[in-house]
């Protein structure tokens, strides 16, 4: 029997697929330390559980409207207001399960076959795949300095007349990077000149550090949501490290909030009430929680630094937001070892339990993502780990668990 050639050419998840790997070494015993999973270690914050207690304990959990509560709405016009000084109306949302949800209605609702998606690399595993999934084509700008910095013009060059969208993910997953204000605002006129669309990916927005800022797109424009070509994504799962609730968000104009709902309506009819009054009280409750999130993370992402410091070889921009970081391991994809960065992933997992993420799946070969969401402990325990089975100027005695290891191999 012959299936979907779409749907069979989609690779899982490799993201989702690590974590899976790690959850059945770690149910086996082992103590594996995973640097590859972007979810950070905190609570959920108490607002978010009592809200979506009382809505559970109301017995009341039925079918909501199709693009969201109207109470959550209310929050995310407000949220809006207040950290992007972007005025919309309840008619301009769209709630899904997850940002995730949210990117791929979006591109589903944009394109026709054959359109084109301008990607910039590094780019979030998901949005090439998705993009393939609908039918349409993936265009790949790649900064060819190693600087994770998109220039403009090389964006300006791949615009053409099948182009339908940018997707502009900053602060950027994987590298961390937030692109400067200069490339931000460039991106909004050529979008509004060229009559595409440029879909934001603001999911990390609030993950910056050192007094930074990531500059919103809405800022550039002096058109309003309904006649600009902005479009916003959002979601509690980074902002409150809520990554289980599965609630996002999209901003756009009505036109396209009602395809978006019509086509949600024939795939997931609605997000959980119980997920929805979540966000509610997320969105709602102390704010504190996400600078205090901000905090932990800015000072994970400095010990990370100053461990990979001492890594001979290893060289990594520092990152200015998000909780991953890009550093470049290509001195260690070209021997006996490892070819790849798959490869090295795989080699770290096997000898030293260490879960990281090839670069090759985010457009940058040769480079290894490290997420810095989880403890100063895993962090600093994983690094060394990681020393040991690559770099030769390491110790070559190591206690994995309490195994102690000798590294034969280099
Ligand atoms: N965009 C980016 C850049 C992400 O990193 C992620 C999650 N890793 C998402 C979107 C999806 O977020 P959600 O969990 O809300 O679906």
């Amino acid at each position: 029997m012959s299936l979907s050639h779409v749907a069979s050419s989609i690779p899982a998840s490799p993201t989702i697929a690590l974590n899976e790997e790690a959850r059945m070494l770690r149910e086996k015993g082992e103590p594996v330390i995973h640097l590859g999973i972007g979810e950070p270690k905190n609570k959920t914050p108490i607002t978010a559980i009592l809200s979506s207690a009382a809505k559970l304990v109301s017995g009341d959990v039925k079918y909501v409207p199709t693009d969201g509560t109207p109470s959550l709405k209310k929050a995310i016009v407000r949220y809006s207001e207040e950290n992007y000084d972007w005025v919309v109306s309840p008619q301009n949302i769209i709630i899904s399960d997850g940002a995730k949800q949210s990117l791929f209605n979006i591109l589903f609702t944009l394109c026709n076959p054959q359109d084109e998606v301008i990607v910039i690399a590094p780019y979030w595993v998901s949005y090439p795949e998705m993009i393939k999934m609908i039918g349409a084509i993936p265009v790949i700008v790649t900064p060819e300095d190693g600087s994770f910095m998109p220039g403009f013009e090389e964006i300006e060059k791949v615009v053409g007349s099948y182009t339908k969208a940018i997707i502009v993910n900053s602060p950027n997953n994987p590298s961390g990077m937030v692109y400067p204000e200069d490339l931000i605002s460039k991106i909004v006129d050529l979008c509004e000149r060229k009559g595409i669309y440029m879909i934001c990916d603001d999911i990390y927005q609030k993950l910056v550090f050192d007094g930074k800022v990531a500059f919103p797109a809405c800022k550039y424009t002096q058109k309003d949501i309904e006649n600009s070509k902005i479009i916003l994504v959002n979601g509690v799962a980074k902002l409150y490290g809520m990554t289980g609730f599965r609630v996002g968000w999209a901003l756009a104009p009505k036109k396209l909030v009602t395809i978006m709902t019509n086509v949600q309506s024939q795939t997931t009819t609605c997000v959980s009430p119980v997920m929805q009054a979540a966000a509610e009280g997320a969105l709602n409750g102390m704010q504190s929680v996400v600078e205090s999130l901000r905090l932990t993370i800015q000072n994970n992402r400095d010990v990370l630094m100053q461990e990979l410091h001492s890594f001979t070889d290893v060289y990594c921009l520092k990152p200015q937001g998000t909780f991953y970081a890009l550093p470049d391991f290509k001195a260690y994809c070209r021997n006996s070892i490892a070819k790849n960065s798959v490869e090295l992933c795989q080699f770290l997992l096997k000898k030293a339990l260490v879960v990281t993420v090839p670069g090759k799946e985010f457009g940058m070969e040769g480079h290894l993502r490290l997420s810095y969401a989880g403890t100063v402990k895993e962090l600093i325990e994983g690094i060394e780990r990681m020393k040991w089975a690559l770099d030769p100027n390491a110790p070559s005695e190591i206690y994995i668990g309490d195994r102690k290891l000798v590294r034969d191999w280099l």
